[in-house]
């Protein structure tokens, strides 16, 4: 595990750089094709591609209700239990965010403004399932989708290679009132709810995390139409620990990152000179328990300690680098947390893991990566709305206003502009007569 001992402010930007970034054009022409394929071959392609990255031969690419049922009879009791619980938190937190009531504003005497929620009709989630079956990402997408009201909620996931999904995600999509499920992963499903083929939606709207193939397919489908949520991929811990921090904490949490993939990131700050040199051994005795050992030393390799000189120092470098999720495990913790300007989500204080944020505290767990921190924040109810704007003019409100619209419309050579509103100022002055 590479110490970068104070580095100088000129080096702190590379240091910002995450890790694959430079793989990016690879992996844009791969799934720019995959996107091709999809968008004129449909079902046919989703079929080979799947076969090619799972192995799994499917015959039908939505699951089945029968499925779905058989689901939750194998799913143990104490993980639906778990589910469950978790589910009730997630609902809690969400549905406190949802708008309370339509705004409504007299901006001008007889002009009546509205501003009204109202939720993406048709919503595609992507559960990534390369590495793990991960439906506590069915959760934290399906559950505000159903809160906000989307009419139709898909989801795509890769299959096994026999063709079956994980029975968990079946159930958690069951529970959070997921409509279809569609076995099929990678860029190609993110092309499928984009473009919709024979059997996969069209989604207004597609939300999830996924590898650096899917979120750079909802990158390109962004820009062919399709909205997209946010950059959400290979996932990134940075921790703040100062000597109080117990060191076998911070180890864990670094190593819980670092199972997500090999393309993820844990980022250590510190300005305790000590507690960076003594964390290494402690990791490496943590990592030599853990089943995905190997993978996990990928990911390592490009994790860093970083010392600082100060508290200040710290925070400006957190920012700067915009994590996904921010571990705050120092003595003055919830100081530190009221200086964030960027970060996905934050864990304030020593019992604060991010696995609580990832399964059951209530918080969303698909959060913005790669710095995008900077400007997106992770999935809420706000995701799931569209702000709809109405306005209302009375005869008064086009005596308050209409001058103001011929004046506006004329300097911009907008003849129509202004002829749409000076007929109608001729008309009240006409009616008024
Ligand atoms: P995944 O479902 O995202 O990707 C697996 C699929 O990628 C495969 O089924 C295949 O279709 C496609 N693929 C694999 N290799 C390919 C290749 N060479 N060419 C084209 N397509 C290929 O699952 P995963 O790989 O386990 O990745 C999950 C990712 O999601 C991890 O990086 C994890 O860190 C991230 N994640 C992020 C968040 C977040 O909020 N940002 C949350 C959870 C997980």
């Amino acid at each position: 595990m590479q110490i970068i001992k104070y580095p100088a402010r000129a080096d702190w930007e590379p240091l910002t750089r995450r890790a694959l970034a430079e793989q990016s054009a690879t992996v844009a022409e791969a799934v720019s094709a995959i996107i091709n394929n999809v968008r004129s071959r449909g079902d046919r392609a989703l079929r080979e591609y799947e076969q090619k990255f799972t192995g799994a031969m499917l015959e039908s690419l939505l699951v089945t209700d029968e499925e779905i049922e058989k689901a939750e009879s194998t799913t143990a009791t104490g993980l639906k239990q778990a589910i469950d619980a978790a589910a009730a938190n997630i609902e809690l937190f969400h549905a406190a965010q949802k708008p309370r009531q339509e705004l409504v504003v007299e901006t001008a005497p007889g002009v009546i403004c509205r501003q009204k929620a109202v939720p993406v009709q048709r919503a595609g989630l992507y559960v990534p399932g390369g590495n793990s079956p991960l439906f506590s990402t069915v959760l934290m997408l399906a559950i505000p989708a159903r809160i906000a009201g989307c009419r139709h909620v898909e989801l795509c996931t890769p299959p096994a290679a026999d063709g079956s999904v994980h029975p968990a995600i079946l159930y958690a999509a069951k529970r959070a009132g997921v409509h279809a499920v569609y076995r099929t992963g990678g860029a190609q499903a993110i092309a499928a709810m984009a473009f919709g083929t024979e059997t996969v939606g069209r989604a207004d709207k597609i939300f999830g995390p996924g590898n650096r193939f899917v979120t750079e397919a909802k990158q390109q489908v962004s820009l062919l139409g399709t909205a997209i949520d946010m950059p959400a991929g290979p996932s990134e811990v940075m921790v703040i620990a100062d000597g109080t921090a117990n060191a076998q904490f911070v180890a864990a949490d670094f190593l819980s990152q670092a199972e997500h993939g090999p393309d993820s990131q844990s980022i250590l700050l510190t300005a305790d000179e000590g507690f960076a040199e003594s964390l290494p051994e402690v990791i490496s005795s943590l990592l030599a328990q853990m089943p995905r050992r190997e993978m996990m030393e990928k990911s390592l390799s490009h994790s860093r300690i970083i010392l600082l000189h100060n508290d200040n120092e710290i925070m400006e470098f957190s920012n700067l680098y915009a994590p996904e999720h921010l571990i705050i495990n120092h003595s003055r913790a919830a100081e530190l947390a009221a200086e964030v300007t960027n970060a996905g989500s934050v864990f304030i204080g020593p019992w604060s893991p991010e696995s609580a944020g990832d399964y059951a505290s209530g918080t969303n767990h698909t959060l913005p990566t790669s710095g995008h921190a900077r400007a997106y924040s992770g999935v809420n109810i706000d995701a799931f709305m569209k702000k709809i704007t109405f306005q209302q003019l009375s005869p008064l409100g086009i005596r308050s206003i209409g001058r103001t619209v011929e004046v506006m419309a004329e300097n911009e050579d907008l003849a129509a502009h202004k002829l749409a509103m000076t007929l109608r100022i001729e008309a009240v002055n006409n009616q008024t007569k």
